[in-house]
């Protein structure tokens, strides 16, 4: 039984105060927040265990590099990850989506090929992609989203020929929430020899993830999204697509033998690893998707799917609300964005604020969605993670009722 009111116990920052209320946190899909567990696993890193790993012989070297490597495994055990050194440590998505358009595109895609992304993908997911066709003459093609905010596959072998090279998708937007069933993408690339990636930004921390049930060649995560520090995420490639990448950063830590003239590059993953890496919260990414495990991806999953059940239904009291998204629960994730009639979503944040109630407004990174297929200047997004309550669901709604009175009123006053 999912015991959300355990699970609060666990995130200190639960417990604060927001001009006066008690916080309610509804701003997951930009970043989580963090249970003691994973405060607790950096906090003891610096306190005990702080040096620069692989290279020394030192104790606090070895131990750091043994934590380091360990994290590494669990966290590639997560995901099922065939071999630790198919996961490779980036900043977050973003950097991981970069990796691939520098090391393996500027590679493999030339002019004339064609990069695929879909009509709801975060910039994160679009711009290395424009940049790629810019640079090699390569042409960027779109799937499009429909009206019920599901991605249109009737004319996936249309839309992907012989000439594409990457299809580059997400598993679940941040802006609709949508759910994107990643086994129809896969297909139709295998039947044009096109690779696949994966931004699972927001999928990794709300669902089970496993990579080789997906067959997919790139998988891309933040882990900030999911419990862990920001500055840390990752980046799976399947083996006979990473043994062919060139690097992506050269220097420290990626070389085997270096001389003046040239050099050769370390094993896997550490040749795609350059620099001093970030072991620490490495370290804390791994502590939390062990606390992850603990409370099981889809007890996590239902609890989400209730609150955005219970959201979606409320939100039908507030007439001037349209929310955007599936209608179908099972296509999407704990993430609603909506407009309210005649009041400008930046408006509806600040209101919420001073309620003590955080959500997100704007264009979420995904301007080309939100202005020219949804039509509007920006939303407000209120998103779920697995602390949140049907309370804090109900706190929302009557904050949202007292903007509309407030800015309702202030129309009909100066009409
Ligand atoms: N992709 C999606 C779908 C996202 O929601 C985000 C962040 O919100 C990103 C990519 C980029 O993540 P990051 O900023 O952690 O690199």
């Amino acid at each position: 039984m999912y015991d959300v009111a355990t699970v609060r116990k666990d995130f200190p920052i639960l417990s604060r105060q927001v001009h006066g209320k008690p916080l309610v946190y509804l701003d997951n899909a930009a970043t989580s927040q963090k249970p003691q567990a994973v405060i607790d696993a950096w906090v003891d890193y610096y306190t005990r265990h702080n040096a620069n790993v692989h290279r020394g012989v030192h104790t606090l070297s070895v131990e750091a590099t043994e934590a380091y490597e360990a994290a590494r495994e669990k966290i590639a055990r997560f995901f099922n990850v065939p071999a630790p050194e198919q996961l490779l440590f980036t900043r977050n998505t973003t950097e991981a989506i970069n990796l691939v358009a520098m090391a393996w595109a500027s590679a493999n895609v030339k002019a004339g090929d064609e990069i695929v992304v879909s009509e709801v993908e975060h910039h994160s997911n679009l711009v290395p992609w424009q940049r790629v066709c810019e640079v090699t003459g390569a042409t960027l093609k779109l799937i499009k989203v429909k009206p019920d905010y599901t991605l249109d596959f009737s004319d996936l072998d249309r839309t992907l020929t012989a000439r594409t090279k990457l299809v580059a998708i997400t598993q679940q937007s941040n802006v609709l929430g949508t759910i994107v069933p990643v086994k129809p993408v896969m297909d139709a690339a295998r039947r044009v020899g096109a690779l696949v990636l994966v931004d699972g930004a927001q999928s990794a921390p709300h669902s089970k993830v496993d990579v080789q049930a997906m067959d997919c060649d790139f998988f891309a995560f933040s882990g900030h999204k999911m419990l862990a520090p920001m500055g840390i995420g990752g980046l799976y490639v399947k083996r006979g697509v990473l043994e062919a990448m060139e690097p992506f950063l050269r220097g420290g830590e990626m070389v085997l033998e270096v001389t003046y003239e040239r050099a050769t590059w370390a094993d896997l993953p550490y040749k795609f690893e350059a620099g001093t890496p970030n072991v620490a919260d490495a370290i804390a990414l791994s502590a939390a998707v062990e606390y992850l495990s603990r409370l099981g991806m889809d007890e996590i999953r239902q609890h989400e799917v209730a609150l955005t059940k219970h959201a979606l239904e409320r939100m039908r009291e507030i007439e001037e609300i349209t929310t955007f998204g599936p209608t179908d629960l099972s296509l999407r994730g704990g993430v609603i964005s909506f407009y309210m009639a005649d009041v400008h979503p930046h408006d509806i944040g600040t209101v919420l604020d001073r309620e003590g109630i955080a959500i997100r407004t704007g264009h979420h990174c995904a301007m080309p969605l939100v202005r020219s297929r949804l039509n509007v200047p920006a939303t407000a997004r209120a998103s779920f993670y697995l602390y949140n309550t049907e309370a804090e669901v109900d706190a929302l709604i009557e904050a949202l009722k007292k903007t509309q009175r407030y800015f309702g009123n202030a129309h009909a006053r100066r009409a």
